[in-house]
């Protein structure tokens, strides 16, 4: 899937042959055009071509100086626009084929993807009135058009609002174009039309008889010394167009059209400068600063507060003053206002916000800007490291261990990590991975020495660790406390003493596990390693099945270790909680957060700042709160079913049960008051709980890579995870049966590369009305290619009524 790629017009543009990567559902290739004579055309330029019956947009891959041989000119059509060029740079390009190859992905879909909204979309057709002397005799819908066209606004309207509006609006408009009486044209989306807005440009300060509210304005516009917008110097200075314009009249000033940059603005932020680094920090700042030119990854490995943040800064500064641009990934932009603040305040307007929540508009200009070589900082979500960011000299990802770096649907389920690694060895920069927490796969390569570690092994303030009590709630049950509060977290809470309290409950999927409340035994697949999941009829839960190789068994009636009859699925969510402490605690204000609660956008931040200003004692939520502003008030943390994170039926388990419980604990004691944390849990020598306790990550990680080692899973193998969707039950499973069978006959497959686990239910094995199955296949590790072409035909056969998508080292089951 190469191209061979032409950055430069070939001499005084002489091209007549381009290859043209074609935007259009059904078009999967690229398809060749004639150029007209006298153009310009380059790899890489945005054009418009004929498509069938339709007018698409597509991307220039090659051009060439003469139609080849095999081709009959004849047949060829024009390309009929450059409608933007030099749009891909030609190492940019080679990234997006190598998602492309590696994601299993078609490279148009890679490439809009990574566009923002509207450069490849087809532009709008239009009509609009023409000029017209008496009207011939029209059928009665052409009439009926007309009639609309003349009597509504100025008579320019989009086909796809007539067709909204009126009936049978196709027709009718071919009859008043044969007749002239309308014209069709295409334009552009707005998002994609360059801004234009009125700016004041001050041409001298002083003079005679001036009004006061004119002195002002001048005086306003002295201040800013640059030419301001008409809006803002209205809104500055509180007067009226007017008073602009006999400014204006009087030669003061001139009122002109600029183009304006639809960025994110940021609110304005007092400067800051470096700080005096530790000794930890500027021994990181400096191994980093010596590898600036080198493709060297780094583990930043230090708590939240051991000052990862301000090295970050230092290093982005020196790669600025080198005159390249830094990218800094952050997993969730809406909950860490305060980092983008203080390197805005370190960085001013060199800064540039990219995520998923900008307009369209603000989408573009920014992508734009990052075509330009000038040094900038762009902070963004996973997406941003799809920018194509000319003159990139630093990759940082904060929090790299964040799965919201993973994108599970649609393709291509890319990871911004992989990705990152790509664009620093592409462009020879260096890839820090910040974090308190590393992915087990990140540590693993820092352990075979090809990520180079960094320590910052203390808190900047000093502040200690919160202590973690374990609390064994099985003897709470044999002490007759059935209540999902155990006594010492109930002592705990209702002892608060004005401080505030965090309850995390984590969430889960819908369907369960099985767990014994006498022993906490959990009921396991003997083959994966994963916990078998049962799905709800009802009330009743009847078979038990695994997700990965489908083994199943009847939901035993005692537990298989200790024989009790307390076998049973295990639950628990936010709300019980809630009605449980309102029981217990009537004198406590309650505040709950999980995904019911901040569905509305910036229902996050808003919680958040609510509960930091005391409007509640306690906070009862899921996984959420392990992201998001500080809450120094917070003293105690209790979490109440860790089990049920620790069992979910995914061999990352208890990777993410150490990093989320990590997380949820350290959100105690952030203040000048010292934190505690309870931890409930029916298994309390389970090694990830004691490590957890301990705040001992090496201990874990060790023996976590053991385990990983033994069963085969990843970082020692490489998982391709296949998931299908139908409405129809059995459509879904009959289609996972076929593709199956046919993953079995490919050559990597039967000569034993890979390994095909199921077809079996997905864990959620419906959501939306669609039934879900998936299969896994267990590779060597970097063996993708092996199966790539294969896979992607397979999705291309896959019938109509079945979704399919590969996701290449899935990291959500
Ligand atoms: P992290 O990113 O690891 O959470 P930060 O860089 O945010 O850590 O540092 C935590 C706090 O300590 C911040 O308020 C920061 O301004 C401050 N800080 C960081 N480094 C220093 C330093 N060398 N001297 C003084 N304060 C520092
Ligand atoms: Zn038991
Ligand atoms: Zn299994």
């Amino acid at each position: 899937m190469t191209h061979s790629y032409i950055s430069a017009c070939p001499n005084e543009c002489s091209a007549a042959y381009a290859s043209v990567l074609v935007d259009c559902a059904g078009a999967s290739e690229t398809y060749a055009y004639q150029v007209p004579a006298g153009w310009c055309v380059q790899g890489g330029d945005v054009v418009e071509v004929p498509f069938g019956s339709q007018v698409v947009r597509g991307i220039v891959l090659e051009v060439l100086e003469t139609i080849p041989p095999s081709v009959d000119p004849q047949r060829l059509r024009s390309l009929l626009e450059v409608v933007d060029q030099q749009l891909f740079p030609k190492d940019y390009w080679a990234l997006l084929e190598q998602i492309a190859t590696y994601y299993c992905t078609p490279l148009i879909q890679v490439v809009r993807t990574a566009l923002p909204p509207g450069v490849l979309g087809r532009s709008q057709r239009r009509v609009r009135l023409r000029p017209q002397q008496g009207i011939p005799p029209l059928s009665e819908q052409g009439q009926h058009l007309l009639h609309f066209l003349q009597t509504k606004g100025g008579g320019d309207y989009s086909v796809r609002y007539l067709q909204q509006q009126l009936p049978k609006v196709q027709r009718a408009l071919g009859e008043l174009e044969r007749l002239g009486l309308v014209e069709t044209y295409l334009a552009a989306p707005a998002s994609q039309q360059p801004k234009q807005q009125q700016a004041v440009v001050l041409l001298k300060s002083k003079g005679e008889t001036l009004t006061q509210r004119q002195r002002q304005i001048l005086h306003y516009l002295q201040q800013q010394g640059r030419d301001c917008w008409l809006q803002e110097v209205l809104k500055a200075t509180g007067t009226t167009v007017q008073t602009l314009h006999r400014l204006a009249a009087k030669g003061y000033i001139a009122i002109v059209e600029q183009q304006y940059c639809r960025i994110e603005q940021g609110v304005a932020v007092t400067p800051d400068r470096p700080k005096n680094l530790t000794l930890a920090q500027a021994t990181a700042l400096q191994v980093i600063s010596e590898h600036l030119d080198c493709a060297q990854t780094f583990l930043m490995h230090g708590v939240t507060g051991s000052g990862k943040t301000e090295v970050y800064l230092q290093v982005i500064a020196e790669c600025l003053g080198r005159g390249r641009s830094a990218l800094l990934l952050v997993p969730e932009i809406g909950l860490t206002p305060q980092l983008t603040d203080r390197v805005r305040a370190r960085f001013g307007e060199r800064l540039l916000v990219y995520h998923s929540g900008l307009s369209e508009g603000e989408r573009y200009d920014t992508w734009r800007l990052t075509l330009m070589p000038q040094p900038r900082v762009i902070i963004g979500t996973r997406s941003a490291v799809l920018l194509p960011l000319v003159g990139l000299g630093l990759i940082i990802l904060d929090e790299e261990h964040d799965s919201g770096y993973k994108q599970d649907q649609p393709q291509p389920c890319y990871h911004a990590r992989t990705v990152a690694q790509w664009r620093s060895r592409q462009q020879r920069c260096p890839l820090i991975l910040g974090t308190a927490t590393p992915a087990l796969s990140t540590w693993q390569a820092a352990q075979a020495g090809q990520i180079h570690t960094l320590s910052l092994p203390q808190r900047i303030h000093a502040t200690p660790l919160p202590p973690i009590t374990i609390v064994d709630m099985r003897q709470e049950l044999h002490r007759g406390n059935r209540s999902m509060l155990s006594r010492p977290l109930q002592d705990a809470l209702g002892n608060l003493q004005g401080q505030q309290a965090i309850l995390f409950v984590p969430r889960r999927g819908h369907s369960t596990f099985v767990s014994c409340r006498s022993c906490g035994t959990v009921i396991y697949c003997p083959h994966c390693s994963v916990s078998l999941t049962g799905h709800l009829f009802g009330e009743a839960m009847e078979v038990l099945r695994c997700h990965y190789c489908n083994y199943s068994q009847a939901v035993p009636q005692r537990c298989p270790s200790c024989g009790s009859p307390y076998l049973k699925p295990f639950g628990g969510g936010t709300q019980r909680v809630v009605s449980e402490l309102n029981r217990l605690f009537p004198e406590l204000r309650v505040l709950r957060f999980d995904s019911d609660t901040t569905q509305r956008k910036g229902a996050h931040r808003q919680l958040l700042t609510q509960f930091a200003a005391g409007a509640a004692d306690v906070m009862v939520g899921t996984q959420m709160l392990t992201k998001g502003i500080d809450l120094p008030q917070v003293a105690l943390v209790g979490i109440l079913a860790a089990d049920s994170l620790l069992h979910l039926p995914d061999y990352q388990a208890a990777e993410r049960t150490f990093q989320i419980l990590t997380q949820v604990a350290g959100r105690s004691g952030r203040g000048a008051h010292p934190g505690r944390v309870i931890l409930q849990t029916y298994v309390p020598e389970h090694p990830v709980i004691t490590a957890v306790k301990a705040y001992d990550w090496d201990t874990f990680a060790n023996l976590e890579l053991s385990s990983r080692a033994l069963l085969g899973y990843p970082p020692y193998s490489q998982l391709i995870l296949l998931r299908l969707s139908s409405l129809d039950p059995e459509d879904v499973a009959a289609t996972a049966q076929a593709i199956a069978q046919q993953l079995q006959t490919l050559p990597p497959v039967s000569q034993g590369e890979w390994e095909v686990l199921g077809p079996a239910p997905a864990a959620i094995a419906k959501i939306a009305g669609r039934y879900r199955w998936q299969i896994l296949l267990k590779g060597k590790l970097e063996a993708v290619s092996d199966l790539s072409q294969a896979l992607m035909h397979l999705k291309e056969q896959c019938p109509r009524s079945t979704r399919l998508s590969i996701d290449v080292d899935p990291l959500n089951f």
